[in-house]
């Protein structure tokens, strides 16, 4: 019968037959709460026809419910001392395969290929690693997979800078970067006493529906970018001071005023008070001058 992984007792059990200990620099925080993990899955809209990836199944605790409510689960595991208890935990499924790499280097297209099938749809459902959020969250955007969303848990901090919009404490460079690829929403706030062992941080489950269209047109995307982060460089100064920094000895100040009267956007105003648009209107005005 099914007895799920995601128990303080299961899970004590599981760590105490293999004599597993925790690494922190591999952000192990293992959840042990079934009504969370149902709630994620819920969330990332997994159903029968549904494939799954998963960044960091640990002891599988995820894995399980993304096996028995999906169809295929593709999972990456950095951590060797992992396998052979993921083989023990999930054996009763014979839908989940284990990848053991580091998911920054992984090739996930050929995989996704290799494990799905053609059109199918694919969710991304992980709870990451903290101390690299960030990166894989920006690889599976810039990589354009085949997925049509990815729910994460993540720190409560990260989760809200990516959903943020303009003019709030959270809003930056990286809201815009993530908004540019994806609808980005907070879905639930995760308590820490759900974790094994408890995270010093805050927990969100965060979740990104893939855009089929950028929300603005940019030229060159890079230049689109490093313009967005300068104007966050020094926050608490006006985007003429930003600007002027970064386009110092190639464009005139004047020429950078004009740029953003073309562009209707007040020299006084801060990087924080601009939508996606208005910076991709900046974006336009101030490639005439280059
Ligand atoms: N999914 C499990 C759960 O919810 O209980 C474990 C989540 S734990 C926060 C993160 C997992 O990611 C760990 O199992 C860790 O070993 C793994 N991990 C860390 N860095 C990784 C990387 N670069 N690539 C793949 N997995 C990684």
């Amino acid at each position: 019968d099914y007895k799920a992984i995601s128990t303080p007792k299961r899970t004590k059990e599981i760590l105490q037959k293999y004599g597993f200990s925790f690494k922190k620099s591999l952000g192990q925080n293992f959840l042990i709460d079934v009504n969370i993990l149902e709630n994620i899955v819920k969330h990332a809209g997994v159903t029968e026809e549904a494939g799954a990836i998963e960044i960091g199944p640990g002891i599988g605790a995820l894995t399980e419910q993304l096996a028995r409510h999906g169809d295929r689960v593709l999972a990456f595991e950095i951590d060797q001392r992992l396998l052979p208890i993921l083989d023990d935990t999930l054996s009763p499924y014979d839908n989940v395969s284990i990848i053991h790499k580091d998911i920054l280097e992984a090739d996930v297209h050929s995989l996704i290929k290799e494990h799905f099938a053609e059109g199918q749809s694919i969710k991304v459902v992980a709870n990451l690693p903290y101390y690299i959020t960030t990166p894989i969250l920006m690889k599976l955007l810039m990589e354009k997979l085949p997925v049509e969303d990815i729910t994460v848990m993540i720190q409560k901090e990260v989760a809200d800078r990516m959903a943020a919009g303009p003019n709030t404490k959270s809003y930056g460079s990286l809201s815009i970067a993530v908004q540019y690829y994806t609808e980005a929403k907070v879905v639930m706030n995760v308590p820490k006493t759900s974790f094994m062992p408890q995270p010093n941080v805050d927990s969100s489950v965060l979740r990104l529906t893939l855009r089929n269209e950028p929300p603005v047109q940019v030229e060159d995307e890079d230049f689109f970018f490093d313009l967005i982060r300068s104007c966050f460089a020094q926050r608490r100064k006006t985007i003429m001071n930003n600007l002027s920094r970064h386009f110092k000895g190639q464009i005139e100040k004047e020429d950078l005023r004009q740029a953003l009267e073309n562009a209707g956007i007040e020299p006084k105003r801060r990087g924080e008070s601009l939508s996606i648009q208005e910076y991709a209107e900046l974006d336009q005005a101030i490639r005439a001058y280059l």
